[in-house]
């Protein structure tokens, strides 16, 4: 531990020397609060939707569909950071379960981070959301799908060592330590402290094994949770504020595939399949759309039942399909006309997608914040704590003021092209030009997206509107 005088002369950027906002993330009982509270909210949550299965219940699907979902996974990565690791409550439990635990060294083929990212995010949360709309409104499924992901967890944390089940398993995990790019936080260490320290208590106190004195060297945080355990170990931890998405201007040390993975898969399943299925399908111009003709198609060759829904699952498949091929098509190029490698490329050029659907999504989130989510946390916590609260929503689907929020996936195109241009800049010296606008496809095709699902639905509404 360095005994410093840092504290008070922390620079001016670095949040823990900041009055209040230092206190409000960095203090350990401040911390332990906010965990004892979202574990409060998850038990209760669950338990609320056994009891209470019915569409009535309001609480369950308001704590996780209206709070966890928009605030933690779209709003807060973009600007925050990772605070949602922070507060988790798997992750909370997870750090005392594994103490008392085997400690086993995971076998080898659970060590993958595609477990996380294909099997427990896309396959198990998008395939169900896309092709079983209704399931995951129903309190009772809701509950089920966090009681199972909360066992599993308990159930890793038990058996291995080093927080494995975040590293691998979570769907969040991977996720958000690869979104948490695009936010204007950085943890990191005071240097000039880091290089005499003969113990490194930052790194010896991590409970996932990682170096946040090396995090500024690498650019990277690698799967930080922002526990803060490190910087209760040692004075020399820093939390800084710094420019938006500051590591993606800059030159990434060990770059993982994983991250880039990331942002390419979830860009297709999440942004360009929204738009193809709730935005596209829509507009009256629904019924020309490919996946609405090979969905319906299906649907009724196959005589399949209702809470079936091709068309959702047949758009994320265009959209993988489509994503998928301009990035390898894209990249493909670049690499025989630079001369390096593909995959080089891919993680030298791709972190520039970072902010495609984490800042695209906004949108989505803050319109709904007005549409939706408010009267149902209002609601909800009234419902399950008898507050005797009524509210009605703050606006209605479609009222025009709302669509001052399609701003952001245009935000997110030209902020891409932004990073890719400087990007372009890290990985060749000649023909960038060219190296530019073939890297751009991705985004512009996405800018295009956006304004063409604009101009539908302002254009060629729908004669009626069905929820999703
Ligand atoms: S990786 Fe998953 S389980 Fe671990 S802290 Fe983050 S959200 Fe929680
Ligand atoms: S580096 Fe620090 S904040 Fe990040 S996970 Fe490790 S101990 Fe927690």
């Amino acid at each position: 531990m360095r005994v410093l005088t840092l504290i008070k002369q922390r620079e001016k950027t670095d949040i823990f020397g900041m009055p209040i906002i230092g206190f409000l993330f960095k203090n350990k009982y401040m911390l332990t609060f906010y965990r004892l509270f979202t574990l409060f909210l998850l038990i209760y949550a669950i338990i609320y939707g056994f009891i209470n299965p019915t569409k009535e219940n309001i609480f369950t699907n308001a704590v996780f569909w209206s709070i966890f979902w928009p605030f933690f996974m779209v709003i807060s990565l973009p600007t925050l950071g990772n605070v949602f690791c922070m507060v988790c409550p798997h992750g909370f439990l997870g750090k005392h379960i594994t103490k008392i635990g085997l400690k086993k060294r995971p076998p080898r083929v659970l060590m993958n981070p595609y477990i996380g990212l294909i099997g427990s995010n896309i396959l198990a949360y998008w395939f169900i959301i896309y092709t079983f709309p209704g399931f995951l409104k129903q309190p009772l499924f809701t509950a089920g799908f966090f009681l199972f992901f909360t066992l599993l967890s308990m159930f890793f944390f038990f058996l291995f060592r080093d927080m494995a089940y975040c590293k691998y398993i979570c769907p969040i995990g991977s996720v958000n330590t690869a979104f948490s790019r695009t936010s204007f936080t950085w943890l990191s260490t005071y240097q000039e402290e880091c290089k005499n320290c003969k113990k490194p208590d930052c790194a010896l106190a991590c409970p996932y094994k990682l170096n946040p004195s090396k995090f500024e060297e690498k650019k990277s945080m690698f799967n930080c949770t922002l526990c803060m355990e490190c910087a209760h170990a040692c004075e020399a931890v820093r939390f800084d504020v710094k420019r938006w998405g500051y590591s993606l201007y800059e030159r990434i040390k060990n770059p993982r595939v994983i991250e880039v993975m990331v942002y390419v898969l979830l860009v297709a399943v999440i942004t360009f399949t929204m738009r193809f299925h709730h935005g596209l399908s829509r507009s009256s111009l629904s019924e020309y759309m490919p996946w609405v003709i090979v969905g319906k198609f299906l649907q009724s060759s196959f005589n399949l039942p209702r809470f079936v829904d091709m068309t959702g699952l047949v758009a994320m498949l265009m959209a993988l399909f489509l994503v998928l091929s301009i990035v390898y098509l894209s990249f493909k190029a670049i690499a025989k006309i630079v001369g390096q490698n593909f995959w080089s490329v891919f993680t030298m050029l791709g972190y520039a997608f970072a902010p495609l659907m984490i800042v695209g999504g906004l949108s989505h989130v803050l319109e709904f914040f007005f549409i939706e989510y408010y009267h149902n946390i209002v609601n909800g916590f009234s419902q399950a704590f008898g507050l005797g609260i009524k509210v009605e929503p703050l606006a209605r689907r479609g009222e025009a003021w709302l669509y001052i929020f399609r701003i952001f996936p245009f935000v997110a195109g030209f902020w891409s092209l932004h990073i890719l241009w400087k990007r372009v800049q890290m990985l060749t010296s000649e023909k960038r030009t060219l190296t530019f606008a073939l890297a751009s496809l991705l985004p512009v095709v996405y800018l295009m997206l956006s304004l063409f699902t604009l101009i539908a639905i302002l254009f060629f509404p729908a004669h009626h509107h069905h929820h999703h």
